[in-house]
């Protein structure tokens, strides 16, 4: 008789999760061949499972950054990261020394990205996947284009993290699942502009024009402009990044697409006079997508605001809830912070 109120409570999630809706999300259960996961337990007992993809970007920080990346998940405790490489890498030298800790054996640094025909990581086991691919990534083979699109329609989780929206400019899912993209030629025929004006208007712009543009780095605010949202609950209405790029002229089919934040580009050498999408949240079939377009290097992902936007993102994006909370060293409207990063010894 001991567990009858888990039978009660059971037979009441299953009523719940037919009757609450047209999108639950939580009717996904990634195909592990493991007991299924119940998102309401706490976390600690059962960790997330998060897949980086990387490989190839003309970000040279990517080895380095997938180990940022993988280490703030992991002391989170609701996470645990596996990360899944191109055979052949681009741009991988300058971090070099962090290409082992990944833990995915030898790999050969090209002189140009090129498709690793045998890239095909097991997206389903994974409740997020994270792009840490950038500017000219070599386009994945089909099988595993088709994969991640059955992934994501069926209920996962993916993470844009800065250049990943410059990845694939012709693979139109991929498009659909990052909402607005830069560069590779994406021009009017891949969807409009999408920007808030200095007034606080959201405009659609479909004007003919290229795609992707940035000033240099430097520290600028981020404008919250939903505030309830789970990622950015709490966060102070305007918050500085550390020195980073200020991503401007995206444009993509931005369906299904809730811009969360905005930024301004104050260098004094802006290529647009508005506030340019930089957080983002895209619904794909029955999946999730956090887009943070912040991340150019180091010093950007060690900013407290980069890396609690895209924690909360990544859990959002496995689960549709949030359960990290604000530091007291986030940054605000005054202030930027950011934690130096130490790699930890028992990394792999
Ligand atoms: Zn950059």
């Amino acid at each position: 008789m001991k567990f009858l109120p888990y039978v009660v409570m059971f037979l009441l999630s299953l009523n719940l999760s037919a009757t609450s809706g047209t999108k639950t999300h939580c009717l996904y259960k990634p195909d592990t061949g493991k007991e299924t996961k119940d998102y309401n337990e706490p976390k600690r007992n059962a960790p997330l499972k998060a897949l980086i993809v990387d490989g190839q970007n003309n970000h040279a920080v990517w080895p380095k950054s997938t180990i940022m990346m993988k280490q703030y998940l992991e002391e989170t405790g609701l996470f645990q990261v596996d990360v899944y490489r191109t055979k052949f890498t681009w741009g991988a030298e300058r971090e070099k020394e962090y290409l082992p800790l990944a833990g995915v054996g030898e790999t050969t640094d090209l002189e140009n990205p090129q498709q690793d025909p045998n890239f095909f990581p097991e997206f389903k086991n994974y409740d997020v996947v994270i792009s840490n691919f950038g500017w000219k990534a070599a386009d994945w083979p089909e099988n595993a284009q088709k994969a991640l699109e059955n992934y994501m329609s069926s209920g996962g989780g993916f993470v844009s993290v800065h250049a990943a929206n410059n990845s694939f400019p012709d693979w139109l899912e991929y498009n659909k699942m990052i909402g607005l993209g830069g560069w590779g030629d994406r021009t009017e025929k891949d969807g409009p502009y999408v920007y808030y004006t200095n007034e606080g208007e959201l405009i659609r712009d479909i004007s003919p024009g290229k795609s992707g543009a940035h000033g240099p780095s430097h520290i600028f605010p981020i404008t919250l402009r939903i505030k309830d949202h789970p990622i950015t609950n709490g966060m102070p209405e305007v918050w500085l990044t550390t020195e980073d790029e200020c991503y401007a002229q995206l444009r993509g089919p931005a369906e299904n697409m809730t811009i969360l934040a905005t930024g301004k580009d104050v260098s004094g050498k802006a290529p647009t006079d508005r506030h340019e999408p930089m957080l983002m949240v895209v619904d794909y079939g029955e999946g999730r997508i956090f887009h943070t377009a912040l991340g150019h290097d180091d010093f950007s992902i060690e900013s407290v605001g980069f890396i609690i936007s895209f924690l909360r993102g990544a859990e959002w994006a496995a689960t549709g809830k949030v359960t990290i909370p604000i530091p007291h060293d986030f940054p605000t409207a005054e202030e930027s912070s950011s934690r130096v990063f130490k790699l930890k010894n028992d990394s792999k």
